[in-house]
């Protein structure tokens, strides 16, 4: 789930990231330290990428993912950072690269 902190109280609620987060179930809701971009204390590198690949796998198989990316491009840009919809926003190009490289296809991660 997208890291920036938001105000569900004061969203429109018919703009994208308001419809997002009047979905009252969404597979990473819960899973912020799985979702989380930044690199964890004594986190190696590898185990980021795999964590990540994982979050990626589970937003593969979101219902909720054309809406999750119709979010993230209503945000201003420099809001546009984390995991949305699948996406490697702001880990860096190398990290990006290595999670999507090898996160689960689309078949697999619905099927896990
Ligand atoms: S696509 Fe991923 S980040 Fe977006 S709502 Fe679904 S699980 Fe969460």
């Amino acid at each position: 789930m997208p890291r920036t902190e938001y105000r569900p109280d004061v969203l429109d609620p018919d703009s994208p990231i308001g419809r997002l987060h009047r979905q009252r179930t969404l597979p990473c809701r819960g899973q912020a330290d799985t979702f989380d971009i930044d690199e964890q204390p004594g986190e190696s590198t590898e185990d980021r990428i795999t964590r990540l690949r994982i979050a990626v796998g589970i937003c593969r198989s979101c219902p909720a993912r054309t809406l999750c990316a119709e979010a993230l491009l209503a945000l201003p840009p420099h809001h546009q950072r984390g995991l949305w919809a699948g996406q490697v926003l702001g880990a860096g190009r190398h990290i990006a690269r290595a999670v999507l490289a090898e996160a689960p296809p689309v078949e697999m991660a619905a099927g896990a």
